[in-house]
């Protein structure tokens, strides 16, 4: 079944008209990563410790949604590598996101949307209880938790117990095939067998982390001083991303919201774990 899942994912994506830039010049997004994780692992309750009280396990959103025990089942994550192309354009930038950047916010991340709906319905038609997490009415966004601004559930989070890839000093995951990608998951109570987590530590993916003070190109990416050598100050960081840039270029890029990534593209981690 993990074959068949991986199977529906990639060909959504690779046979999909709407895996494309709004001006047809090339893809959004190349073949995705797919991983799982089950209920029982112990890291979704420890995420309670990790990220805050309020970070709801699998089996809590699954029931909440559809009733029932917190019973056994599955998550089901991926990465949506962006596209070579993309990651390009947005390479030279030094204040705001490329265009085509910006249209991988606004029109990848509604294309991701769609590839949450579709596996939840394949996975619904068989019989399978499945919720999106980024849906669900129990998903909120925390503006002052311990953590600074975090949310009910973490697509980073789900994607690093489903082993698909380390955190990074700019607080992005490092998969094998980079840091610039979106990520999506959704929860079923389909049990899986889960994605070993063959990284030797949550960190190992990161140069700088691995060799300490090797590395540290995305703090010189970031236009703004919210890297550091101590990490990603995200209160400066989304006032940038969600105050200035959007100001500055979401009308003339045709898109309500931008990104940015500029220390996720001309860093070493860019499309592959360095
Ligand atoms: S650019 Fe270097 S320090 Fe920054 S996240 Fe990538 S590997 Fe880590
Ligand atoms: S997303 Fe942009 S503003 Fe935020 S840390 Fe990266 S480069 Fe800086």
């Amino acid at each position: 079944m993990r074959e068949r899942i991986t199977e529906e994912i990639r060909s959504f994506v690779a046979g999909n008209p709407g895996n494309l830039l709004p001006d047809g010049s090339g893809p959004l997004f190349h073949e995705p990563l797919v991983g799982f994780a089950s209920f029982a692992d112990p890291l979704f309750l420890a995420y309670r410790e990790i990220i805050g009280p309020f970070h709801l396990t699998p089996a809590e959103i699954l029931a909440g949604e559809v009733g029932g025990g917190e019973g056994e089942g599955s998550v089901l994550c991926w990465v949506l590598p962006i596209a070579g192309g993309v990651r390009e354009s947005n390479r030279g930038e030094t204040l705001y996101p490329s265009r085509q950047w910006s249209w991988v916010r606004h029109h990848g991340e509604a294309f991701n949307g769609a590839l949450r709906r579709h596996l939840a319905a394949w996975l619904t038609e068989q019989g399978h209880k499945t919720v999106i997490p980024q849906y669900s009415p129990l998903w909120r966004e925390l503006g002052d938790s311990p953590v600074g601004v975090a949310s009910t559930w973490s697509e980073r989070h789900a994607a690093y117990a489903a082993g698909l890839g380390t955190f990074s000093l700019n607080d992005g995951l490092i998969t094998e095939k980079g840091i610039a990608h979106r990520l999506g998951s959704v929860v079923t109570d389909l049990l899986l067998t889960p994605t070993p987590r063959t990284a030797p530590d949550h960190r190992s993916n990161c140069l700088y982390y691995r060799k300490p003070g090797a590395c540290g190109v995305c703090i010189k990416r970031c236009p703004v001083g919210a890297l550091t050598p101590d990490g990603h100050d995200k209160r400066i960081c989304r006032e940038h991303v969600y105050g200035t840039i959007p100001a500055a270029v979401a009308s003339e890029y045709n898109v309500t919201a931008t990104g940015c990534g500029l220390c996720q593209t001309a860093v070493p981690c860019e499309f592959r774990a360095p």
